[in-house]
């Protein structure tokens, strides 16, 4: 097959000109000048893309779309997300394939998913799309890390018994695992991908720095005596990230409120560890939870390497990386397009691991085939292979 647009995006760069030749199932052949082509071109308006990656996504709750208010602030939409989880699991059931559906349409390829269960489990045995599972356990009361870490091996267990790709057990958050909790993580990790939603939050940073935080007010709701903490004095990622040594790539997920000392700390843990280490931000679900950006220009500044996530229905419209492009462009409007369609193609299949085959127009590989429209108009993506 061949295809040619106004521009075609590598996976790094822009290139203009040109005919993309896949096979019919839409391995990678070769990129020719247009001169070169022969008969049979299939022509489109706008960009030729690989099939984009979304490195942070929780399935499990397409059921709540619509349900948790906008601006309440991490501590409440936590306690709102919790308190509505007993849903008929036909109705649960029914929102993942359709959330899966919204993100197919949306020219996403592949999906870094987080589990907490495994409602998800049916609708991936169908191989619709790629995922890495990643079965995320909590508990701050450091007695309860074992019995934890169990829930979490026995749902991972049924990840893998059924055949599905589960990365491995991965944290919360900082706020809300214990340090014993997070070693028995990180031991099993080893070699891995690992994620964990990171400084999403001011009060996340509070809670560690002071013990002064709205985070006391989420363990005051669900009656957990945390009299036995002491505040570390340091910033969240300085408490965690030395307990993380073991995982070959690891993802920070949100990073609203990391600060340059943070990002310094984090290049410094993934040097002496040989780890890499990807800011994964998802704008539209801090626009819906804090009314907030992340800090990209920050991140560009340090050589962060960024990838987006869509996080999930309970915080956000719809399952599209576009979504979270077109919402970067409108707050960022200085950052180039072709510098975002790298966070979200060759970047994220970097950050999962699937760079062989993801990510790239590249002999061999077979990333998806995808054509984005303008990107301040409202017409689809449309997806090709
Ligand atoms: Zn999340």
């Amino acid at each position: 097959m061949k295809f040619k647009a106004d521009k075609i995006f590598t996976g790094e760069n822009f290139i203009g000109n040109s005919v993309l030749i896949t096979d019919e199932r839409g391995i990678i052949q070769e990129i020719v000048p247009e001169a070169d082509a022969g008969d049979g071109v299939q022509q489109y308006k706008g960009i030729l893309s690989p099939g984009f990656v979304n490195c942070h996504c929780h399935l499990e709750l397409s059921f709540l779309k619509g349900l948790i208010p906008e601006g309440t602030g991490l501590v409440d939409f936590v306690i709102n997300v919790m308190t509505r989880r007993s849903f008929p699991m036909d109705e649960i059931e029914t929102a993942i394939a359709k959330g899966e559906q919204e993100m197919i349409e949306n020219g996403i390829v592949a999906v870094a998913d987080i589990c907490n269960d495994a409602s998800t489990l049916n609708q991936k045995l169908r191989n619709n799309l790629r995922y890495l599972n990643f079965i995320e356990v909590s508990g701050f009361i450091p007695p309860s890390a074992e019995k934890r870490f169990e829930q979490g091996q026995q749902i991972l267990n049924r990840f893998i018994q059924s055949g599905l790709d589960a990365s491995v057990i991965v944290p919360h958050a900082p706020y809300s695992t214990s340090t014993e909790l997070m070693k028995l993580i990180n031991a099993e990790a080893a070699g891995k991908v690992l994620s964990m939603h990171n400084q999403e939050t001011l009060q996340e940073e509070t809670f560690f720095t002071t013990g002064i935080s709205e985070f006391r007010k989420l363990f005051d709701f669900f009656k957990m005596d945390i009299s036995f903490y002491q505040p570390p004095g340091v910033n969240s990622l300085y408490a965690t990230l030395p307990h993380l040594n073991m995982p070959k790539n690891i993802l920070l997920v949100h990073n609203t409120f990391t600060g340059p000392e943070d990002i310094f700390l984090a290049h410094q843990h993934s040097e002496d560890y040989a780890q890499d280490l990807f800011f994964c931000t998802c704008i539209n679900a801090n626009l819906y939870i804090e009314d907030t950006t992340p800090p990209l220009e920050l991140l560009r500044k340090n050589n962060c390497t960024i990838v987006l996530g869509t996080d999930s229905l309970a915080s956000n419209h719809s399952l599209s990386i576009w979504d979270e492009i077109k919402s970067i462009h409108q707050h960022f409007p200085n950052i180039e397009l072709e510098e975002i369609l790298t966070w979200s193609t060759a970047n994220g299949a970097k950050a999962l691991l699937m760079d062989k085959e993801l990510g790239f127009f590249e002999k061999g590989m077979q990333p998806g085939v995808i054509v984005l429209p303008d990107w301040d108009g409202d017409q689809k993506i449309k997806r090709l292979v």
